[in-house]
């Protein structure tokens, strides 16, 4: 690498001092928060945009032509803004704000089932999230449309010749996540996306996971739909957006009745409003959309290069210190993997070693990270889990190296 491509490394030391969180103990240790899949903290930054908007100009937006409500207005459409940028869509109203992730895909699920018919396949991979799983097969049961899986190797990575097998002019859509919440795969959305659309499929994807570390391009994906939760990227929870190519979103009918998404409404007929409206019924998440577009500028500000690199740094260091220990078993060895180890030491429950963990101010994840098929595929009930944030050191990875030889010799 020459020295100009070089990425720059970011300086964790500083960043640290804009979570306040990260300064508080657990059980009498300091805090190390290594569940970052299940949700990111939040920095002071994005802290500062919540209590402006309620400080300052709360009130509802889009109606009011007071000077708070324009105010409010103005900074929601403008988060919208941050958001199109962000993952480069064409089009603003193509940004359609959510709850979260598992309301966008609820909400393509649910205006597919006037789209498919009896007969019609829809595929899902193997390593879902139970939330990109459900909604398609309450489709599935809705439709008669047959949903079918494409498998995984044993390093969770998913087959793309047994995909190109599965795949027909009989398939409708198919719905994939960018990056595995339970086993940190990158899946190769690219090639499963022009695979799909040669066979006239449309093609959501799943960016939860992806997001805190890819800034996916959705014109250069070429995707259809793509939809992720502010608060796995430093924002609040409960907003969240989903990107739709307009000529689906148009196709697509509304998902929730209620004010904001119509044009007129009589009790003889309703007319829908425009993109995006007509999809975003009700008052929403105004703080937590605005909140979410601060989030952005605070992760752009540090770079999403930057954090994929230092955060592969922090994987690679974890990865080979955990090999250390007799008995582990790592889940999800892809080539391309963001900072997620999930692991189990033979003999043990994951439980256990995480409530140890947590005993000494250690926050992992145990379970089955709502990926119950992957469990059954690699036939346990659960894991442990620990997933790094660009905050994370490999200080906190040394200490936690300790803990969990601690807690091993405790339980062995
Ligand atoms: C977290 C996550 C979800 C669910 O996100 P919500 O914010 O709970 O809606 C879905 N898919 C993946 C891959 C995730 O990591």
């Amino acid at each position: 690498m020459s020295q100009s491509t070089q990425v720059r490394k970011i300086d964790v030391e500083t960043i640290r001092q804009d979570f306040p969180i990260l300064g508080r103990e657990v059980n009498g240790y300091p805090l190390i928060y290594f569940d970052n899949a299940a949700t990111a903290q939040t920095p002071k930054q994005v802290m500062d945009a919540i209590v402006d908007y309620y400080s300052n100009y709360n009130a509802n937006i889009h109606r009011g032509v007071h000077a708070l409500s324009q105010e409010a207005t103005d900074k929601y459409e403008q988060a919208r803004i941050k958001i199109q940028q962000h993952f480069n869509a064409e089009h603003a109203h193509e940004i359609i704000m959510t709850s979260g992730t598992t309301h966008g895909i609820n909400l393509v699920a649910n205006g597919f089932s006037s789209l498919l018919k009896s007969g019609d396949e829809i595929l899902v991979s193997a390593m879902e999230h139970h939330s990109n799983i459900v909604p398609w097969q309450m489709l599935a049961e809705k439709t008669g449309a047959k949903l079918k899986v494409i498998p995984m190797n044993e390093k969770g990575e998913l087959i793309l010749d047994e995909y190109r097998n599965l795949i027909s002019d009989r398939t409708k859509l198919v719905f994939v996540n960018h990056v595995s919440n339970a086993l940190g795969t990158v899946n190769p959305v690219k090639e499963i996306i022009d695979i799909a659309h040669e066979a006239g499929a449309a093609v959501l994807i799943d960016g939860a996971q992806a997001s805190p570390h890819i800034k996916a391009d959705v014109q250069e994906l070429d995707v259809d739909f793509y939809v992720v939760s502010a608060h796995k990227m430093c924002g609040p929870t409960g907003v969240g957006m989903l990107y739709g190519k307009q000529e689906w979103l148009e196709k697509l009918p509304p998902y929730q009745g209620g004010g904001e998404m119509i044009a007129t409404v009589s009790f003889e007929k309703t007319t829908y409003a425009g993109l995006p409206h007509k999809f975003e019924a009700g008052t929403p998440n105004i703080c937590g959309g605005i909140a979410f577009g601060a989030a952005l500028d605070y992760m752009n500000s540090i770079g999403f290069e930057e954090i994929a690199s230092y955060e592969d740094e922090l994987l690679q260091y974890a990865t080979s210190r955990l090999k250390e220990i007799e008995g582990m078993k790592i889940y999800g060895e892809a080539e391309e993997k963001t900072a997620v180890i999930s692991f189990n030491v033979e003999g043990l429950h994951p439980y256990d070693i995480g409530t140890l963990l947590d005993k000494m101010g250690i926050a992992v994840r145990t379970g089955h990270h709502c990926a119950q098929p992957v469990m059954d595929f690699f036939k346990i009930p659960g894991t442990v889990r620990a997933s790094f944030a660009f905050y994370n050191t490999k200080e906190e990875i040394d200490t936690f190296m300790e803990a969990l030889k601690k807690a091993l010799m405790m339980l062995q």
